[in-house]
């Protein structure tokens, strides 16, 4: 983490994961619990139905409520999507693009996810985009080419003016939801070779400026190992997103003064 210079962003990504009636109780048991984290902002993605809800249940509370996907387009005839300009409307905040899971199973390419980035920021969302190899690229040592080629991808037309809103969030396939992290060393060196693109696309003053999250299967147990690396500003948390008090312990290990 490095404070002076970029926010540090713990977000929950809930998946497919809660009715409305669990998020409701989760919220009840969350918020007490949290308090008003001081050194790093919250955000919870939730499921699209339960948008509306999460953001009148945290409405007090320091937590931003974020979206899973949304479409690139801002309205058409695109049966089921969601518009950004729609998720703005409603309060959300930010919105997680590229998602391993969402990249395998619903067809989302470089360059949808490049058309999504953009129209995300075209209506004022900040967009979590997701990069990470799979095991078959680390094993061949083409994880930083790969990564490389990602972020450009993302990035392909993007101002420096809208980069402060950006957040990466470096997800190596491989230790999603699998319980099996990426070493501190191993998630280091993939966020700093994040900033070092974005630093050779946009200049230093705007790479540092950037916030950069790791994400699989971070817990409260390695959280504060992965937080402490200079070019780690946070985690993109699925599992331990699920219940209150891991959370919020992850949130703690990011707020320490
Ligand atoms: C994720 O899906 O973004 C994720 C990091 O999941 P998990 O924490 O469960 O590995």
């Amino acid at each position: 983490m490095n404070r002076r210079y970029r926010k540090t962003i713990i977000a929950g990504n809930w998946k497919m994961n809660k009715t409305l009636t669990e998020t409701k109780a989760f919220a009840e048991e969350l918020k007490p619990m949290l308090g008003k984290p001081k050194w790093c902002d919250v955000v919870l993605c939730v499921p699209a139905v339960n948008l509306q809800a999460a953001i009148r249940l945290f409405k007090d509370s320091r937590v931003s409520i974020g979206a899973e996907t949304c479409h690139y387009e801002s309205s058409g005839a695109y049966t089921g999507e969601i518009a950004p300009e729609m998720l703005k409307d409603l309060g959300v905040k930010y919105v997680i693009i590229g998602h391993s899971e969402r990249r395998q199973y619903y067809n989302e390419t470089d360059v949808t996810v490049n058309k999504k980035v953009k129209a995300a920021l075209e209506a004022g969302l900040r967009p979590i985009v997701c990069v990470g190899e799979s095991l078959e690229q680390r094993d061949m040592g083409v994880t930083l080419e790969f990564i490389t080629y990602q972020v450009k991808c993302a990035l392909a037309g993007v101002g420096a003016d809208k980069m402060r809103h950006v957040v990466f969030a470096y997800e190596p396939i491989w230790a999603i939801g699998t319980g099996r992290t990426a070493t501190a060393e191993q998630a280091a060196e993939v966020c700093e070779t994040i900033r070092t693109v974005i630093r050779k696309l946009y200049g230093a003053r705007v790479a540092r400026t950037v916030t950069i999250q790791y994400g699989g299967s971070m817990n409260p147990k390695n959280a504060a190992e992965l937080l402490s690396q200079p070019d780690i500003d946070g985690g993109l948390i699925g599992g331990a997103s699920l219940k209150p008090e891991q959370f919020v312990e992850i949130v703690n290990a990011a707020n320490q003064d």
